[in-house]
């Protein structure tokens, strides 16, 4: 390691997601660790952002959005979630839900304030909050059915609660927050001044009739919630890396400040591609939603059928699977177990966690692959045999 790095980046390594993708190219393995759809983007917004290349739109950006996405993030806001927000002090668009959550930590956090999640948490949450001077309050979400303990929550929130982190629908668990739970997080959030920071990516993907519920439109919450969310995953361009924050322009200034030194702007021509992306019609978000619907359950069945016994997602495009019962050490040594003896590449999730015990039984897969990408995986996961001996990961239960 080099002597020169600093200290807040010296005992991290690399993630997990680049780590997983190099086994899986090393073995020839099929990738459903790294969750990217490996299909074609959004045609218009793939259109529209080679037509502003060639008209030139490539200098750059207003730092918090070209007028045509605010305006499209606007209307979207007011479309499906029934939310008025003021297209120049209330949106700031973003390169992608990362930098977002970077900035808006960045801007709340000052050292020594508490930032509560939830794990598993995706991977950039931990460094975002830390690089902040931030202390994370963590609350673990207690598989099969991802609850968490009321009271543990309560006794989360203190004096130096500056900020919850929430993210629903939920990577890696599918779990969507329901309405009752968002209910208590706002009140707890109203009764100890603290400010909310949403994570909803994965807000147009869910299924089986269930509804995802913005935070911010809950009474008293529009004042106190930083909603963020993307372009990847709704139109299937994780690598534009557009992404956008919707807040009260007091609470916009967090994510604003820092983002204007930290990139400054977002790529003009993709925002310009967006823009039209979020104007897609009611079918294309209704199909998007059924189509990987159709998916998750076509993966949940194989991985129900190879002994990996799956827990269902309401929501994104992953699902955790239970490796209790089978002989491996934890979630790291079956996911290197798979790459290497089953070629299949999955994520380890204890990646996500801070009590590592919590997740060390349990391995996530995604589904934003093709049907033949899916069908390969299923084969092989069918032809796993299992090294035989005593259970790993399950002794937790015991
Ligand atoms: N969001 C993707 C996942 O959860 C990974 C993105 C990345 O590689 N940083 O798999």
């Amino acid at each position: 390691m080099s002597k020169y790095l600093a200290d807040r980046v010296a005992s991290m390594g690399t993630t997990i997601f680049t780590e997983m993708s190099r086994l899986a190219a090393e073995y020839k393995a099929v990738n459903l660790g790294q969750a990217f759809p490996d299909w074609p983007g959004h045609a218009a917004a793939k259109e529209t952002a080679r037509q502003a290349i060639a008209l030139d739109l490539n200098q750059y950006a207003i730092t918090f959005g070209v007028p045509s996405l605010r305006q499209a993030i606007a209307e979207h806001s007011r479309r499906f979630y029934n939310m008025d927000v003021d297209t120049n002090s209330e949106v700031t668009v973003v390169n992608g839900c990362t930098e977002a959550i970077f900035s808006a930590m960045l801007g709340l956090t000052n050292p020594g304030d508490e930032i509560i999640l939830f794990e598993p948490f995706y991977d950039s949450y931990l460094p975002a909050v830390e690089f902040a001077g931030g202390i994370p309050r963590v609350i673990t979400l207690h598989a099969p059915d991802w609850h968490f303990d009321e009271a543990e929550l309560r006794a989360a929130f203190g004096p130096r609660t500056k900020a919850i982190l929430i993210n629903t629908p939920h990577n890696p668990t599918g779990k969507l927050f329901r309405r009752s739970e968002l209910e208590m997080i706002a009140d707890l959030c109203q009764q100890h001044d603290v400010i909310a920071v949403t994570d909803e990516v994965y807000e147009h993907i869910v299924f089986d009739g269930n509804e995802h519920i913005r935070l911010a439109t809950l009474p008293g919450m529009w004042e106190r919630t930083i909603t963020l969310s993307s372009a990847g995953k709704s139109f299937s361009l994780t690598g534009w890396k557009v992404g956008w924050a919707i807040a009260p322009s007091d609470l916009s200034l967090a994510v604003r400040r820092t983002h204007q030194f930290a990139t400054f702007a977002t790529a003009a021509p993709l925002q310009e591609g967006i823009a039209v992306a979020l104007r897609s019609d009611d079918g294309y978000y209704r199909h998007l939603a059924a189509d990987y619907q159709e998916r998750r359950d076509f993966l949940l069945a194989a991985l129900d059928r190879a002994g990996l016994p799956p827990i269902q997602p309401h929501g994104t495009y992953f699902i955790m699977a239970d490796i209790s019962d089978l002989p491996f050490e934890d979630d790291v040594a079956f996911c290197r177990w798979l790459v290497s003896q089953g070629g299949v590449a999955a994520i380890p999730p204890t990646a996500f966690y801070v009590n590592k015990q919590a997740g060390r039984h349990l391995v996530r897969f995604c589904f934003c692959k093709q049907w033949e990408t899916l069908q390969a995986a299923a084969e092989r996961l069918a032809a796993l045999d299992f090294p035989s001996g005593r259970r790993g990961a399950g002794d937790r239960r015991s």
